[in-house]
């Protein structure tokens, strides 16, 4: 009887190891200038943490090559194309370039990556924090302005680059997370994991389900601390939100966010985030930061242009604008709701 149940012991234990159990697998990193969340979904511990593994050192290798002021590739280009030669761009970079010329032409320049050497002279290329620094002076904006850099301006042949204006500066801070969390799904779906979510603050990226649903993820605030909304992401969706209150300058008395109109060389206002949610990761990220600066008045022109047809917009009052299909994604998570909006389909 005895040898009998330690046949059978020994029986499940070869089982166990032939199958390990498959289930939530979930690691914080570090990664990007920024945290990034990794669920995965029916994976073994064993290929959790190699998946894992492997996208951090994906991510910390894109970090480094598209870094808008840290020493690295996108920096180099960005020196070349200032002293007015000719510089070398890696393949993402080129892809990178390529996917913003588009969508700077769809969104009427309000995205624009050649914004770098604005965001500079207001002071947001740095890790520290701006609060209390004066805003550049009107004639340093207004001589940025003047020379109109666009990403329009260069040109992509195989990994060469050369602009017709010395005053493009890239800086991808817009687009490159929703590019990154892209890269990252599709490598988990490359490493066999069919059920994946990766968040990295603003933006996330999903593919397949969570058990028997979809993922369910948070729409951040943009006033205050928690939550606004909940929402399920689809297999292959991204959604993105950014908002001016993600980083600012205080001076004052008077806040100057990060999202910076290149039309008119000033921080956007009108509109405190916005929520873009799209198949394509990049496309989310970068729309969501031209319907920040678009405003009440245009963002849905701007969204039909971009191709959006899933967003939601915060005003400074804390309306949210937003159209009826996306009122069908969005459960908000306040006892009292805020006030709605609804525009039309986009
Ligand atoms: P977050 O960093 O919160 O995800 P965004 O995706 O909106 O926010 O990216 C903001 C960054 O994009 C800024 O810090 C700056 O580097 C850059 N940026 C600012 N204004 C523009 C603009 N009009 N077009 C493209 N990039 C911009
Ligand atoms: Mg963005």
């Amino acid at each position: 009887m005895r040898l009998r149940a330690a046949a059978l012991l020994a029986f499940a234990v070869v089982l166990a190891a032939c199958s390990p159990a498959k289930g939530l697998h979930q690691e914080r990193l570090y990664v990007f200038g920024t945290l990034v969340d990794v669920t995965l979904w029916d994976v073994t511990e064993a290929q959790g943490r190699a998946a894992v593994a492997e996208l951090a050192r994906e991510l910390q290798a894109e970090h480094v090559e598209w870094h808008a002021w840290k020493p690295g590739p996108l920096v180099t280009l960005n020196e070349a194309i200032a002293r007015g030669e000719e510089g070398r761009a890696t393949p993402h970079l080129a892809r990178l370039i390529e996917i913003s010329q588009r969508l700077s032409r769809e969104s009427d320049g309000l995205f624009d990556p050649a914004v770098g050497g604005l965001v500079r002279l207001w002071g947001f290329h740095s890790d520290d924090p701006l609060t209390g620094k004066a805003p550049p002076s009107r004639e340093a904006i207004a001589a940025w302005v003047a020379q109109r850099p666009t990403v329009g301006d260069l040109r992509v042949e195989g990994d060469r680059v050369s602009s017709r204006n010395p005053a493009v500066q890239l800086d991808f801070g817009a687009i490159a997370k929703g590019y990154a969390m892209d890269l990252a799904v599709a490598r988990l779906r490359a490493l066999g994991i069919r059920n994946a979510i990766v968040n990295a603050g603003g933006g996330m990226s999903a593919i397949g389900q969570r058990e028997d649903r979809s993922w369910r993820v948070g729409i951040r605030h943009p006033q205050g601390q928690g939550v606004i909304a909940a929402l399920e992401l689809g297999d292959g969706e991204a959604v993105h939100t950014s908002g001016n209150y993600e980083r600012y300058n205080e001076h004052e008395g008077i806040r100057y966010g990060h999202l910076i109109d290149p039309h008119t060389g000033y921080p956007g206002r009108e509109i405190v985030s916005a929520t873009v949610i799209h198949p394509d990761g990049a496309v989310a990220d970068a729309a969501a930061t031209a319907l920040v600066l678009a405003g009440v008045k245009d963002w849905e022109r701007i969204a039909r242009q971009m191709g959006v047809k899933l967003a939601m917009l915060v005003d400074e009052a804390g309306t949210v604008h937003m159209p009826p299909a996306m009122a069908e994604r969005v459960h908000f998570t306040n006892e009292t709701p805020p006030p709605v909006k609804l525009c039309a389909s986009l």
